[in-house]
Formats: C-alpha cells, sequence, structure tokens
C-alpha cells in the first residue's frame, strides 16, 4: 500500500515527508495506524548521526495507534485494538528473554537497513529500532504491538514507548529503589521524569532532581521531586547535605561527565544508575580506588 513518511535523508537535513510503499504484513506481523509518536532524544541523536542507522531512514520510536491489519498467525492483537509500539521484540526465545529481562532481548535492533517492508520508489529504508514510526502506517511483529486498555489518548500512552518505561523502570526495577531511600536523578526530560515518578512511586524519601533549565525543575517538583538543582556545584552540596551521599543515583543525561557525577555522588556501596544514551564513540572514565 501508499502510506507517507517522514525520511531523514542524512545526518542534520530536515525530515522531507514522503510517499512510500509498505508492503502487507507477514506472517506473525500487524500493520499498525499511527495516531501519535512522541520523539525522543534518541531520535535527535540518530539524526545528528550519532547512532548505527543507515541513511535514508524514518525515526520514530514512541508510538501508539491502532491495529488496521493483522498477518496470518497472529494471536496477541486484532483488528481495531489500541496498541503501543516497543521496540523490545520480547521474543521469548533468546537467552536475555529467558532471564526474564526481555528489555534485553536480543533482537533489539536499532537500524534495520533497507531490509524490510518499507521502501521509496524500490529502495529500501532503513527503520530506526526496527519500528520507524514517524510514518503514517508501520508494520511490525506482533510483539512489537503492545495492546492498551486505556482511556488515556495516544499523545500520552506513546511515550510509554520509550521515556516512561524506561525511566521508570530504571528507578522500580534497576536500582530497585526502597521505601525511605535518597535518590538523586540528573537530568529532568522525559526519561528523567518517570525516574523522578518511580522513585516517589517506590516510596523514596528523597528526590534530588537535577537540570540546568528552570522549567524542567519545575516540572520535577511537580512530579515528585522533593529538591531540584542547578547542575554546577550540585554533587559537592548533595555530599555535603547527604554526609557521604545518596542511596541511588539515576543518570538520564547520556554524557560521560554526568555518569561519573552519577557514580561519584552516591553513597559507599549505593547504585548508580546509567540510563541516558551516549554517542557510541564516547568513553567513560572512573576513579577505580571508589568503585
Ligand atoms: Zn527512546
Ligand atoms: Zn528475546
Amino acid at each position: 500500500m501508499k502510506t507517507q513518511a517522514a525520511i531523514a535523508f542524512s545526518p542534520d537535513a530536515d525530515l522531507e515527508i514522503r510517499e512510500v510503499d509498505l508492503a502487507d504484513p507477514g506472517g506473525g506481523e500487524v500493520r499498525v495506524k499511527m495516531q501519535a509518536c512522541g520523539i525522543c532524544r534518541s531520535d535527535l541523536s540518530a539524526l545528528e548521526g550519532k547512532e548505527t542507522v543507515e541513511f535514508p531512514v524514518v525515526l520514530g520510536h514512541e508510538g501508539a495507534g491502532i491495529v488496521a491489519a493483522v498477518g496470518p498467525g497472529v494471536e496477541r492483537v486484532k483488528e481495531g485494538d489500541r496498541v503501543v509500539l516497543s521496540w523490545t521484540p520480547a521474543c521469548g526465545l533468546c537467552a536475555g528473554c529467558r532471564r526474564g529481562e526481555v528489555q534485553l532481548c536480543e533482537q533489539v535492533n536499532m537500524s534495520t537497513g533497507s531490509t524490510g517492508p518499507l521502501t521509496l520508489d524500490g529502495r529500501g529504508l532503513d527503520r530506526f529500532m526496527a519500528l520507524g514510526a514517524f510514518c503514517e502506517q508501520v508494520v511490525v511483529p506482533e510483539a512489537m504491538a503492545i495492546p492498551v486498555d486505556s482511556e488515556l489518548d495516544a499523545i500520552h500512552t506513546c511515550l510509554i514507548g520509550c521515556g516512561v518505561t524506561t525511566g521508570f523502570g530504571a528507578a522500580v526495577n534497576t536500582a530497585a529503589i526502597r521505601w525511605g531511600e535518597s535518590v538523586v536523578v540528573f537530568g529532568c526530560g522525559g526519561v528523567g521524569l518517570a525516574a523522578i515518578q518511580g522513585a516517589r512511586v517506590a516510596g523514596a524519601a528523597r528526590i534530588i532532581a537535577i537540570d540546568p533549565i528552570p522549567e524542567r525543575r519545575d516540572a520535577a517538583l511537580r512530579v515528585g521531586a522533593t529538591e531540584v538543582l542547578e547542575p554546577v556545584g550540585a554533587v559537592k552540596q548533595i555530599l555535603m547535605d547527604t554526609q557521604g551521599g545518596t542511596d541511588v543515583a539515576i543518570e538520564c543525561v547520556g554524557s560521560p561527565a554526568t555518569m561519573a557525577d552519577s557514580f561519584n555522588v552516591v553513597r559507599a556501596g549505593g547504585r548508580s544508575i546509567v540510563v541516558g544514551l551516549p554517542a557510541y564513540t564516547k568513553m567513560l572514565e572512573l576513579p577505580g580506588f571508589m568503585i
């Protein structure tokens, strides 16, 4: 079928909306008519040429929509279902899935190259995170279309596809924050705000949010931060205020400097969770003695 996609033809170029061809869903696949798609920082990193994508590429991996068609053998969703797209296929067969760590599914694919259901003038288009949701319609395995029974509208549910689960999961699952603990969150974008909410839900007593932008610090206070700081001097102040560091730090920026800060700011035996996605070429240097 013909549909429209916003295509990035080269790094840092404006997206161009073009008519593209989309193959019918094959066995175990579904076609989803998109209703909303967030713009994740990782989409911008890909556009800046910092991630492994092949141009031309259709970005977008935080989408929600309605199942418009199903291929043979599809069991979990049906036409008309409201779904959130997930870039984690949760194949159920690989070692990560068998351990119950579906977020580490070996089938996670940042770039599909020129293979897949989407073509422009006969040329295959890369789909970022195997979704390419900046498109009116997408064809994905049914495991990547998660049915949602929700009153919320698509502009909110789509965020569950990446930012919300990434931040909330980091606090609740990876850090496994316990009642009464102290937590510092670096970066109050979508992921950081979700991490703050996870910390609040987990029962953290003290949630310190750090961001250079005043509006983001205000948002952090609205969703559960107990105090906010600007980045300059923050680590030093927290080490002083907490007499040796917080129980948990969650880094949601993706820069080696804040990653190092997130290790330096926790108490002896504390947990530092690095969530931010740096460019592939970046290295992280840490004081070995402290570790
Ligand atoms: Zn994302
Ligand atoms: Zn798997």
